[in-house]
């Protein structure tokens, strides 16, 4: 192998060349310490940057083997390292000048979230960093010195703080471990007692501002269970902690406005992820299959059995296999919801802030104006408890603005100046008191939730190969079309959605057969992942990009809003005329 006197040598005789003589300096290195690996040479200053990693064989590096044996202890540490890598990255950041991204050096950033990541990889044979840097360059002349003082100068500095046990704060890393270890424990032990979602005493829900996802820092007033509601659980770490544990059923969150209603929801969407210390929400964990419902009037449905909640539409349309590429509120968040259904979850998460609200609700006196056959909508006060007693999902909806959801709701919890009551018992009496009449529109039973086949000719390869490209934490772009994400709430990370790009490709390619049903082709991707790692799906040779794995339900999204999708299902009876 290469040293790093040969790397310096190379950088020096290519001083003041054409950029392209880059290219020479494309292999491995070894360094006193490490290997550094430069895989792949940007084309131009301006390209995406040149990817490269740091490897630390372990016997140097010192990380003690319990850290990190165990899959969710070794997301924590690899979390923990990247975010160790990224601050001491911050001090040489643009340190070259230069064109375009000359002298930059970055690594994936983490946000609140704990999420399975390629940019720091540990077993027992090494440590790995992947990185980008900015090739320095004047115009397209290589700056060859600046590039030696990135590799010679300030990348050693930089493994040595963030990849060697000795020098890294080995209690915080401990912190952050068992942090995560109590987090994957919260969300198994909720599901053995019956519950969906906890909230420890003490949480800080509400963020610093609409566009940022720290924690509010003035005036927030921490969260406290309803006596009611209160549960205790013994964390293997933290030990013992309270908290308000909400059952499986139908839990609506009520209250005025501006009591923080949505802000409690939006926590519970994000509980599905695991969160840094100091977050705030690192003790509200909801169950990872939870999904947030919202309508997206616009996006394209292709062949969803929308029938449980819209039937008879003017134009006769077969709503067993309901396509369109405009959708509606109330078609779009009825599609959300079978889509959900169709991938699996147990829990449904919905504000009427953000839902149609003639899918949400119909009340007495607009049911005695419109005739039943008039209205093609079923709405999901008729069908929620359906869907908990005969498919077991649960429901958490923020209701301020109709009553009628009292009948139909296991728990009723009101947001009082950001402080929830317990009011079930409340809520029941108001519904039952009063001579106010609504006709239940459910019908025996909720109906069927087809699963679809995703056709491979859905996905044509463009002119070099299929190119799928994120943009952003909200656009893939697939042969130029553009597929919109900005609805898919719980995409957290634009490193999910470089994932989603990269997953989509592997399932054109290795996975979709014309067979396996949407879901199908999801369980198998996220076993091969689960077997071989989330490298393995990349088809960059040695660094894979940077990749943070999203749930099947996100993948899934992104499939079902791509506007060329087309699938079979199952045979379907045709309707009867007038029925
Ligand atoms: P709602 O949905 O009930 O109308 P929101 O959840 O949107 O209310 O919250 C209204 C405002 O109150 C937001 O600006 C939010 O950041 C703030 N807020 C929410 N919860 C808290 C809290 N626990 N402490 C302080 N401010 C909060
Ligand atoms: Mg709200």
């Amino acid at each position: 192998m290469k040293r790093d006197a040969d790397l310096r040598r190379i950088l020096h005789a290519i001083d003041g060349k054409g950029y392209k003589a880059y290219k020479d300096i494309e292999g491995q290195y070894k360094f006193d310490s490490f290997v550094l690996s430069i895989d792949h040479v940007q084309g131009d200053p301006f390209a995406s940057p040149t990817k490269a990693r740091v490897v630390v064989p372990m016997e140097k590096a010192g990380f003690p083997p319990d850290l990190y044996d165990k899959a969710q202890k070794n997301t924590g540490v690899c979390d923990f390292l990247a975010r160790v890598f990224y601050n001491s990255i911050k001090k040489y950041y643009n340190s070259a000048g230069g064109t375009g991204k000359s002298g930059m050096l970055i690594i994936d950033r983490c946000g609140q979230e704990i999420l399975a990541r390629t940019s720091v990889v540990i077993d027992n044979s090494r440590v790995e960093a992947r990185f980008e840097v900015g090739l320095p360059a004047q115009g397209r002349r290589i700056l060859g010195k600046a590039a030696d003082f990135i590799f010679s100068s300030a990348l050693p500095v930089i493994a040595e703080n963030s990849l060697y046990y000795k020098n890294i704060d080995a209690e915080k890393l401990r912190e952050h471990v068992r942090l995560v270890e109590d987090q994957f424990f919260m969300r198994e032990e909720i599901k053995k007692r019956g519950l969906v979602a906890f909230i420890n005493n003490g949480a800080i829900l509400p963020r610093e501002s609409g566009v940022s996802d720290l924690p509010m820092k003035k005036g927030a007033v921490p969260f406290k269970s309803p006596e009611t509601l209160e549960i205790e659980l013994q964390l293997p770490n933290k030990g013992l902690i309270k908290g308000m544990g909400i059952p499986a059923g139908v839990t609506l969150i009520a209250g005025g406005g501006y009591h923080g209603k949505s802000t409690l929801l939006k926590a519970l969407e994000r509980g599905v992820y695991n969160h840094i210390a100091g977050d705030g929400r690192e003790y509200v964990v909801t169950i990872e299959d939870a999904v947030k419902i919202r309508a997206e009037d616009g996006r394209r449905v292709e062949k969803v059995n929308i029938s449980p909640f819209i039937n008879n539409l003017p134009n006769s349309q077969d709503t067993r296999e309901f396509s369109t590429d405009n959708a509606s509120g109330s078609t779009s968040q009825a599609a959300n919801i079978m889509e959900a259904l169709e991938i699996g979850t147990s829990l449904l998460l919905v504000d009427e802030d953000t839902s149609a609200t003639n899918f949400m609700i119909r009340d007495g006196r607009m049911q005695r104006l419109v005739a039943r056959e008039k209205e093609p909508i079923t709405p999901f006060i008729d069908r929620v408890r359906q869907l908990y007693t005969e498919y077991g999902v649960s429901t958490i909806l923020v209701v301020g603005g109709s009553g009628d959801y009292f009948d139909v709701a296991d728990t009723v919890i009101m947001m009082d100046e950001y402080v929830p009551k317990d009011v079930t018992v409340k809520a029941k009496e108001i519904a039952s008191s009063t001579g106010y009449a609504r006709e239940s529109s459910e019908g025996s039973f909720f109906g069927d939730i087809t699963p679809r086949i995703i056709l491979k000719s859905s996905f044509p390869r463009g002119k070099k190969g299929w190119e799928i490209k994120p943009k952003g934490l909200h656009t893939l772009l697939y042969n130029k079309e553009a597929i919109n994400l900005v609805n898919v709430e719980q995409l957290v990370d634009a490193s999910q959605t470089n994932c989603i790009a990269v997953m989509l490709q592997y399932m054109i390619e290795n996975i979709l057969d014309d067979r396996l049903t949407l879901a199908g082709a999801l369980d198998k991707l996220y076993k091969f992942i689960q077997d071989y790692g989330l490298d393995r799906i990349s088809p960059y040779k040695g660094h894979p990009g940077n990749l943070a794995l999203p749930r099947k339900h996100e993948l899934a999204a992104a499939i079902n809003r791509y506007r060329g999708l087309m699938v079979k299902t199952a045979r379907i009876n045709p309707v009867k005329k007038g029925s």
